[in-house]
């Protein structure tokens, strides 16, 4: 199905929901595809069960039929990307009520080895260098975001071992895996500081008010600039109609004061093969010690 480029740098990031590839690490995938990276997004869920979020969109007809719709922004998203995309097939978990159980057959729902096959498939075939994904808190407690982070650590080690699922491929080896620290704390900290300085109006002080200024968890190990593709980044999220509001939550900053005090998509390294940064040193490629050697196969 994939026509790989003998010996190139592919790249697999792997989401939960239609959309999530356009909030978090858009504008990173953007630069390495343009730069000529074989990128692809898997997406697990269909995002059947999301909201709403934008009211010109709230319409019957587009809640009735929400999986088409959402199928029909990820390839405009895709496109925009410029990358690959693949669904994975699952079912969206919804966000259920505190002590709701999960809907019944949904993602989150599965077992994490069975859930993990689809994803093993599509690695042994893609054969990234690198993968990318969130960390064990899913980022943000939606349990599709959590599975994804448990499927996409245990597609990597299952893929990378011939004794699992010999049907589903020859074994591959992934180089590095990434968690995303995209919408950190500090990041919200310097843009509304940035905003207010200059005497602009900052959405961000009520949300900043209550979240405690705790160090982070994941230490930031590699920033990838890529100021120059936040406006991609801005138009595929905005081929998420059903998603995003214009002007209002991630889209309401000013894009000019994100490129001076924040210009880059920031990960954790959170397994390699290649020699890993130093402490303190800040890797900027997430090909970073695997570029040599490449190309000759
Ligand atoms: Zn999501």
């Amino acid at each position: 199905m994939f026509t790989r480029h003998p010996g190139g740098l592919r790249l697999l990031s792997v989401h939960a929901h239609p959309d999530d590839e356009s909030s978090k690490g858009a504008a990173t995938l953007a630069r390495y595809a343009a730069e000529g990276v074989d990128v692809l997004v898997a997406t697990c869920t269909g995002g059947e069960r999301g909201s709403v979020l934008n009211p010109a969109m709230d319409r019957p007809e587009v809640r009735a039929d929400i999986a088409r719709v959402r199928r029909e922004e990820m390839a405009a998203a895709r496109e925009i990307l410029g990358v690959r995309q693949q669904f994975l097939g699952f079912v969206d978990s919804g966000m259920p009520g505190e002590g709701e159980p999960l809907p019944e057959g949904c993602f989150a729902a599965q077992p994490v080895e069975l859930a993990a096959e689809p994803l093993v498939a599509l690695i042994r075939e893609f054969r990234p260098q690198v993968v990318i994904t969130y960390d064990e808190t899913g980022g943000y407690p939606h349990p599709d975001h959590v599975m994804t982070h448990r499927v996409t650590v245990a597609a990597v080690e299952a893929a990378a071992d011939p004794e699992r699922h010999p049907g589903l491929g020859g074994p591959w080896q992934v180089a590095k895996l990434y968690y995303h620290l995209a919408l950190s704390r500090a990041w919200f900290q310097a843009l509304h500081e940035a905003m207010t300085e200059r005497g602009l109006r900052s959405e961000m002080g009520e949300l900043l008010a209550g979240w405690p200024d705790t160090p982070p968890a994941l230490a930031t190990t590699t920033r990838i600039a890529c100021a120059e593709q936040f406006a991609v980044r801005d138009a595929a999220m905005l081929a998420h109609a059903t998603q995003v509001q214009p002007g209002v939550a991630f889209m309401a900053h000013p894009r000019d004061i994100e490129r001076e005090v924040w210009p880059t998509e920031d990960y954790h390294l959170a397994r390699s093969l290649a020699p890993a940064p130093g402490a303190g040193e800040v890797e900027t490629d997430l090909f970073a010690g695997l570029r040599a050697g490449v190309g000759a196969g």
